[in-house]
């Protein structure tokens, strides 16, 4: 025993150690002994049978199983022997394998039998160093039941591989496709690739995110050949000459030696799943997209529409105190007139004069309802049918109209002298309830800005092509400000008080009549209004009973169809105070019956309202149009009369509410009439 043996654990060791100084008192020259005794224990520690052999044949060292398994004579200096002895029991194979390494070639491994007895062993030769070449034998015997476990793994194997709806791949370290499925087969029918380069070509990789080519040196093979392992890429590929996405797994195959040897490579065509949820994103973008702008949108205009609403409702409810106010100032004369005029019954020129107050009244009301339709629905207004006018007279009738207010206010806070300056033959044209309105709010206005009394002064003079009414007071006046904003609808410095109509209207009233209002003030010191109206020469009947001078009265035969009952009755009165003969009836169906019930058809004339419990007048007059031609029929409505005169629907003539008896008698006795119109 040796320091060397001594300081070797294992017996194996030991006893191989032994054996190589055993070799070495044979014959090596002492400076390789240390070597080879070194080499000679490597071999012996090998689980397999062992020769080195110099590359001229001779036998250089072998282990204790090589000595057993070769032809090795245990006698004889191991260089006098040759391979060709030595490796009898392995064959000619051995032979030309070492004859192959010799030659320069690579490592070779092969399976053969051995001896007699046939016994399975593999056979792996390779150069060692420069000048050796190593022969291992090992049992393949042991392995069997191995192999039987690796050829049902390769019988799954092949079952998954056909089964999976995956292409599968492997690939070898050079990058070739050594195995491929069907599925990976069907992928490029035209040209089966054998490598993955090649492959990637005909794939054409995009990046599913940029659109953008794929560098080769990403591709999924080669990451993995460099040793990292790919789960599920999405690639966007050409495949089956379509463009389809495919999820991409990629891993290495690693041997005992840590060495990768291969690549599998699987992949699965996930087209539809992907443009489903790729659809589904952009559908929940798009959304998001309209969510944002929508909100976007409403921020900015919720508390814009919140403004215009308040904006809104604050100017309706001034306009309906505006108009309250008016109302009630048209009925106030007419109460107070239908008293007097019961009072004084018996007198007739005090009952032509009440009358006479309470139309003027009437229509300065009707005149007024008109110019907020008119307001409401923004529509420019025409002047037809206009009258004379004498600016003087309606002055005098609104100083009349504005008598009480004028008389009360001076009670109460301090004495509103009136002066009139009122000129001949100032003459205009015109709707005189609309100058009568403008007039009531110059007046009202100088009497509000007088609020410890003084002087309203009227004039009425003719200045140039102009017949002008100028309404001075001696009042607050207006700020340079208050007079530019003036006339702006809804502009009023009287709080809830004022409508800040007065003066838009009396603005819109003159443009109307094709004049213009214009503002002189001094604050402290007091305002003037002028209205300006293009003149006209031709004198003016005074009262309005005289505008329609009555028409000589031809008695016809009229039906009214109104379902209101005072309306009706009235109607029926007026006309029968005329000497007509009159039926009244309150539905269309009634009417119909009526036209139906005699021939000849027993009218002339036909009356009705608008809005009737079973329909509208105007499909009345429709149906009087095509079935009794010779008829006249007239409309009466509550609302706006409309200006368009096609929109009277085959009707003679349209009359507005509240009814002038003037005007129905100048329509009645008309006989504008279609041709086939008879006079009784
Ligand atoms: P309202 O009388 O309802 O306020 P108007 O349109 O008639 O509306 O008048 C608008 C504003 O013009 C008034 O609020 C007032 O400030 C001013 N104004 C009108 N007339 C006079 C006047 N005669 N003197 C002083 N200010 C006036
Ligand atoms: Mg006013």
């Amino acid at each position: 025993m040796n320091a060397a043996s001594a300081s070797t654990g294992s017996p194996i060791a030991r006893y191989s150690y032994e054996m190589a100084e055993g070799m070495i008192t044979n014959d090596a020259a002492p400076a390789d002994r240390s070597d080879l005794a070194r080499l000679t224990a490597l071999l012996n520690a090998l689980p397999a049978a062992a020769a080195l052999f110099r590359r001229d044949g001779t036998l250089y060292a072998v282990n204790e199983q090589g000595r057993d398994c070769f032809v090795v004579d245990p006698l004889a200096p191991l260089p006098s022997q040759r391979w060709s002895v030595v490796l009898f029991p392995l064959g000619d194979i051995a032979t030309e394998l070492m004859r192959g390494v010799v030659a320069g070639g690579a490592a070779t491994t092969r399976a053969m039998t051995m001896g007699r007895d046939g016994r399975s062993v593999l056979v792996r030769t390779a150069p060692f160093e420069d000048d050796l070449v190593l022969l291992t034998v090992i049992d393949a015997v042991d392995r069997e039941p191995h192999r039987s476990v690796t050829d049902r793994s390769d019988r799954e194997l092949s079952a998954v591989l056909g089964l999976t709806p995956a292409a599968v791949r492997f690939v070898d370290v050079s990058g070739q496709i050594v195995q491929a499925n069907d599925v990976a087969t069907r992928d490029h029918p035209s040209r089966c690739p054998t490598s993955v380069r090649e492959l990637w070509e005909l794939d054409a990789p995009h990046d599913v995110a940029t659109n953008r080519p794929l560098s080769f040196l990403d591709a999924p093979a080669m990451r993995a050949l460099a040793g990292h392992t790919t789960r599920g890429q999405l690639i966007d590929v050409r495949r089956l000459g379509a463009p389809r996405v495919i999820e991409a797994y990629a891993a290495p195959v690693w041997n005992d030696q840590q060495e990768i040897t291969g690549v599998v490579l699987i992949d699965g065509d996930v087209t539809e799943r992907e443009q489903l949820r790729r659809q589904l994103r952009d559908d929940e973008k798009r959304e998001l997209q309209r969510q944002a702008q929508v909100s976007l949108e409403q921020e900015p205009l919720e508390p814009l529409v919140e403004a215009r609403s308040r904006a809104l409702m604050a100017a309706v409810g001034q306009l309906a105190a505006g108009v309250i106010h008016d109302v009630n100032n048209a009925l106030n004369p007419i109460m107070a007139a239908a008293y007097l005029l019961r009072h004084y019954a018996e007198s007739p020129d005090a009952v032509r004069d009440y009358a006479d107050r309470i139309q003027k009244a009437a229509e300065t009301g009707a005149a007024m309802a008109s110019r907020v339709g008119r307001f409401i629905r923004q529509e420019p207004v025409h002047v037809g049918g206009d009258e004379p006018l004498d600016l003087s007279v309606l002055t005098n009738e609104v100083l009349d109209l504005t008598e009480p207010m004028r008389l009360s206010r001076s009670r109460e806070r301090g004495e509103v002298v009136i002066d009139r300056q009122l000129g001949a033959a100032v003459h205009s044209r015109g709707l005189p309830g609309e100058v009568r309105a403008a007039l009531l709010n110059l007046v009202q206005n100088a009497i509000d800005a007088m609020p410890t009394g003084g002087t309203l002064t009227l004039r009425t003079f003719v200045e140039g092509a102009d017949a002008c009414v100028a309404v001075r007071d001696t009042g607050v006046g207006m700020s340079a400000d208050v007079r530019e904003r003036a006339f702006e609808p809804f502009f009023t410095t009287k709080g809830a008080k004022g409508s800040g109509l007065g003066l838009a209207e009396v603005y819109g009233i003159a443009r109307r009549h094709r004049g213009t209002a214009i503002i002189s003030s001094v604050p402290e010191r007091g305002t003037e209004v002028t209205l300006r109206l293009p003149f006209h020469g031709d004198a003016p009947p005074n009262t309005v009973a005289e505008i329609v001078a009555p028409p000589a009265i031809v008695p016809r035969h009229i039906l009214v169809v109104e379902d209101h009952d005072d309306g009706r009755e009235f109607l029926r009165r007026i006309l029968r105070a005329d000497g007509h003969t009159v039926d009244a009836v309150s539905t269309c169906a009634d009417a119909r019956d009526r036209l139906a019930a005699d021939r000849p058809v027993p009218y002339d004339v036909i009356l009705t309202d608008v809005g009737l419990p079973d329909g509208s007048g105007w499909d009345l007059v429709q149906h009087v149009r095509t079935g009794y031609p010779s008829v006249r029929i007239g409309v009466i409505t509550g609302w706006e009369a409309n200006d368009d005169p096609g929109s009277t629907a085959g009707a003679e003539f349209v009359m507005r509410k509240p009814l002038r008896a003037a005007e129905l008698q100048a329509h009645i006795a008309r006989r504008t009439t279609p041709a086939s119109t008879t006079e009784p």
